[in-house]
C-alpha cells in the first residue's frame, strides 16, 4: 500500500511568535523530533538523482543547486495523487489555484541568485523569496543561504509550507504571512530577493529593500502581457535590468487573504 509520504514529526498547529499572526512577522521553524523517512521517501533518492542529471543536461551548471536539488525531497510538498510526478519536471497544483514551480525553474532562479556580485565574493548572504506556496522553493534556498525570509500572501499555503517544512528543521527558514508586494522590510538589505509570483511591475521596495551587489530574479509581464523572466542587479549606480526567457508563473496579488 502506498502512504501519504508524510512526516511522523507533524506537531500541530503552529506556535512561536509569528504564529497566525495577520501581520507580517517570522516564525522560525523548529521541529519536535528529528524527520523518519517512510514510504516513498525511502525510494526517492534515485529518482531525485535522475531528475538533477536532466537538470545538470538542460543546463544548470552550478553545483551547489544541483546537490539542494537533489537533497529536499520534492514529494514531501505535494497531494498524495500528485507523489508519482513529483520529480517529472512540471508544476502541479498545491492548493487555492497555486501551484510549486517545475524543478528545472526551480533551479534555474536559484542559480541566477547565486550569480549575484556579493554573493560571488561572499556566498548568497539574506534571501527574501515572495511567494512561499507549499515551501519547496524556500527548502531549496535553505540550503544555498544564510538566511531565508520568505512571505506568502494566503494563509493556507503559509501555514502548509509551515507544516511541510517543520519536520525538516531549518533554523534559517523564516516563513511570513503578509503581501510580499510590500516586501519585508525587517529582513532588509537582501542579498537576493526572488519572486515566484508575477506582477506587471516591480514594486519599488523589492529594489530599496536589495543590497548593493544583490540580485532580484522575477517573473514580469512584458509589453505583450507574456511574462519574461527579469534579472535586477542593484549597483552602486543604480538597478541594472536584464530581460531573459519566458516563464510562466501564477499573478502576484497585492493583500492577505
Ligand atoms: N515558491 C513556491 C511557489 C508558489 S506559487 C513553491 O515552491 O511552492 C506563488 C505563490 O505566490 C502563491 O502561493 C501565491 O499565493 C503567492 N503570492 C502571490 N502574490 C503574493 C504577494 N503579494 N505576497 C506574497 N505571496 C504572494
Amino acid at each position: 500500500m502506498q502512504r501519504r509520504p508524510g512526516f511522523p514529526a507533524r506537531i500541530g498547529r503552529p506556535q512561536g511568535p509569528g504564529a497566525g499572526a495577520a501581520v507580517a512577522s517570522p516564525s522560525v521553524l523548529r521541529a519536535a523530533q528529528p524527520p523518519t523517512p517512510q514510504g516513498v521517501g525511502l525510494d526517492s533518492a534515485a529518482v531525485r538523482g535522475r531528475m538533477v542529471q536532466r537538470l545538470a543536461a538542460s543546463g544548470v551548471t552550478a553545483a551547489p543547486v544541483l546537490q539542494a536539488m537533489g537533497e529536499v525531497e520534492r514529494h514531501r510538498f505535494v497531494d498524495t495523487a500528485l507523489v508519482n510526478q513529483a520529480y517529472e519536471d512540471t508544476s502541479l497544483p498545491i492548493g487555492l489555484g497555486q501551484t510549486i514551480s517545475k524543478p528545472s525553474v526551480v533551479a534555474r532562479m536559484t542559480e541566477l541568485l547565486l550569480g549575484a556580485d556579493c554573493a560571488r565574493a561572499h556566498g548568497l548572504g539574506r534571501v527574501l523569496e515572495i511567494g512561499t506556496g507549499c515551501g519547496y522553493q524556500a527548502a531549496v534556498l535553505a540550503r544555498l543561504a544564510r538566511e531565508v525570509y520568505t512571505i506568502e500572501r494566503l494563509r493556507a499555503l503559509h501555514e502548509k509550507a509551515r507544516d511541510n517544512l517543520r519536520p525538516m528543521r531549518l533554523a534559517n527558514v523564516h516563513l511570513i504571512l503578509g503581501d510580499g508586494m510590500q516586501g519585508y522590510a525587517s529582513g532588509a538589505p537582501y542579498a537576493g530577493i526572488i519572486s515566484a509570483a508575477g506582477g506587471s511591475s516591480l514594486p519599488a521596495q523589492w529594489g530599496e529593500q536589495l543590497a548593493v551587489g544583490g540580485r532580484l530574479v522575477a517573473p514580469m509581464a512584458g509589453p505583450d502581457g507574456r511574462q519574461l523572466l527579469l534579472v535586477v542587479d542593484k549597483t552602486s549606480q543604480g538597478l541594472k535590468q536584464s530581460v531573459l526567457e519566458a516563464v510562466h508563473f501564477v499573478p502576484l496579488k497585492s493583500g492577505v487573504a
